[in-house]
């Protein structure tokens, strides 16, 4: 799977926490395990410098949901050398797999920044490139019942039975604090199941 926007059988939703553990991150934990809802955390690595940080990240693997790697610091990738790109990678997967013990199959470039050029670099290593098609603009400063909203709506006009969401999120907006809950209702409502990337990517894969 080298590049992924959608899941490979309709009805599935992922829904993706992109650039943490941060502000939110305890709550959004909460919320999704008090739904029985898995979910994908694409968090940095310069994050799990931080006990405390790991500490939220290991309670999140204990509850069955999947870690995945988002580079280092948040640089864009297009300004970086592929010797830079390889190491923003390569020592995220690294810090990942000494203090969780997990290994990492994607890498979601920071601001969806990507081009050909930065991607070969990247499936060299062996990595997935996770994209998404549901962007909610949850980092915007737009009221998160606005951003519900948009949601229900574009959950709405969607077919299960054709259709698949890999939705980008971010623990530290208000509406992953205060709306989550509402929001996996809005797609189990409409049929979807709820999935990690890697069940979303892989599904009906032998
Ligand atoms: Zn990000």
């Amino acid at each position: 799977m080298p590049l992924a926007f959608e899941c490979r059988q309709p009805g599935l939703a992922a829904l993706t926490f992109d650039d943490g553990p941060s502000s939110h991150f305890a709550t959004v934990l909460d919320t999704l395990n008090t739904h029985a809802a898995p979910a994908t955390f694409f968090v940095l690595g310069e994050h799990l410098e931080n006990p405390t940080k790991v500490e939220l990240l290991n309670q999140a693997v204990m509850a069955g949901h999947q870690i995945e790697n988002h580079g280092w610091n948040h640089a864009r990738f297009s300004t970086l050398t592929n010797a830079e790109l390889v190491e923003q990678v390569v020592s995220t997967a690294a810090i990942i797999l000494d203090r969780l013990g997990i290994g990492t199959r994607f890498v979601r470039p920071p601001h969806g920044d990507i081009q050909i050029e930065q991607g070969i670099p990247i499936w060299d290593l062996g990595y997935g490139i996770a994209l998404w098609n549901g962007d909610p603009a949850d980092y915007s400063q737009r009221p998160p019942d606005a951003i519900v909203r948009d949601i229900d709506a574009a959950v709405g006009q969607s077919d299960a039975t054709t259709d698949s969401f890999i939705v980008l999120l971010h623990d530290s907006s208000p509406t992953s604090a205060t709306k989550l809950g509402e929001i996996i209702t809005i797609f189990r409502s409409h049929g979807y199941t709820l999935v990690t990337y890697d069940n979303c990517v892989d599904a009906g894969v032998e």
